[in-house]
């Protein structure tokens, strides 16, 4: 490191009228990088972070899927116009082997974040993408029970990057939880720098092999371990789970702005818990209120994904390991479709058509 000062020790440098009239001339630049796969300039995807200019060094993190690593040396080559700069910084966030980050997140606990994330995992295998799971709720991580898992012995294999965790495979997907390496019924109880080393730890030291997506079941709220996690993946955009009640929807409106704040994309809410179906009539009762996901989606310009009912299947899948989205009727050997698993696949559809538009 050369003996100019750290970018991270002098804040009051972003006030300075000349760095920020830089700052302005280093965001236009990289504006001018596309991400080919998704048709937009790599700053509006928020995969640039952590700008800041010191003296005349421009320091940067750049978030990226495996298969985007070109965008180094676009960048690279923009930045080079820039008479004033003598040197760029560029650090990379990455996880070795995965295509597309996506993050399932909500305001608040039992809103249905895991189950959404255990079906849109689901939902996106069936749709034949290799796909992985990172239960990073820290504070209750239950996928592992929603996907037929108890407590498991977790490999640690030896690799050229060091040891790594070698995640479960069950029904075609790949898992990696804190709760399969805690015991069972034990409080997690982490906080400050152990949870922030527990969760760095787990991003960066799973052997994921191929992934396209990996989703990451964040923990509920905008505290530190969300936080951690945000800086620390490369989250591509996040969906926001919420009930239609005004209660958990005041809770989704700061998620989505913390997102926002940090430049991840949210690509939109998905109202879990929406209406009851009835068995004889098939009429639709909105048991905890209507509207609400549709009023949030509206305020805060996010797209209402889709509206999931209140589903006995749903719980009682997510206690037996047998997720919704994939139904499968072993009586009749073959897949059964549910109101639920129709909005499931419709999301994995949208969200395939967004992020493996690729011609490879
Ligand atoms: P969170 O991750 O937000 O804390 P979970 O996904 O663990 O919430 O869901 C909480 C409980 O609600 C679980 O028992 C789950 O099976 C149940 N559940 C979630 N969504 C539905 C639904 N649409 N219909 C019926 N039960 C649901």
């Amino acid at each position: 490191m050369s003996n100019h000062e750290s970018p991270f020790q002098h804040p009051e440098d972003q006030l300075k009228p000349d760095t920020n009239s830089h700052q302005q001339e280093v965001v236009k630049l990289l504006k001018q990088v596309i991400e080919p796969t998704l048709k937009n300039d790599i700053v509006s995807l928020g995969m640039v972070r952590n700008l800041r200019i010191v003296d005349q060094y421009i320091y940067l993190r750049l978030y990226i899927g495996s298969h985007q690593h070109q965008l180094h040396t676009e960048i690279q080559s923009v930045l080079s116009s820039l008479s004033w700069c003598k040197k760029t910084y560029l650090q990379i966030c990455t996880i070795p082997g995965v295509r597309t980050t996506l993050a399932v997140s909500s305001g608040k606990g039992g809103v249905g974040k895991s189950t959404t994330a255990v079906n849109l995992a689901a939902a996106l295998r069936l749709q034949g993408a290799k796909v992985g799971l990172l239960d990073a709720d820290v504070y209750g991580p239950n996928l592992p029970q929603m996907l037929g898992l108890g407590q498991a012995d977790i490999q640690v294999i030896n690799t050229s990057t060091g040891d790594k965790f070698l995640p479960l495979e069950v029904q075609g997907i790949k898992l990696m939880s804190v709760g399969l390496l805690v015991e069972a019924n034990r409080p997690l109880a982490w906080r400050g720098p152990v949870l922030h080393k527990i969760i760095t730890q787990f991003l960066q030291d799973v052997e994921w092999g191929e992934l396209d997506y990996l989703l990451i079941d964040l923990p509920p709220g905008t505290g530190d371990a969300q936080i951690t996690i945000i800086q620390e993946s490369p989250i591509c955009g996040v969906i926001l789970v919420t009930t239609p009640q005004q209660v958990a929807i005041a809770d989704v409106r700061r998620n989505i702005n913390m997102f926002r704040q940090v430049g991840v994309p949210v690509l939109g809410i998905i109202e879990n818990m929406s209406y009851l179906i009835c068995g004889d009539c098939g009429s639709r009762t909105p048991i905890f209120g209507s509207g609400g996901g549709e009023q949030l989606s509206a305020e805060l310009q996010a797209p209402l994904l889709g509206q999931i009912p209140i589903d006995p299947d749903i719980c009682s899948g997510g206690d037996t390991g047998n997720p919704i989205a994939i139904g499968f009727d072993i009586a009749q050997a073959k897949h059964r479709t549910s109101p639920a698993s129709e909005v499931f696949a419709k999301i994995a559809t949208a969200i395939n058509a967004t992020f493996l538009r690729i011609a490879e």
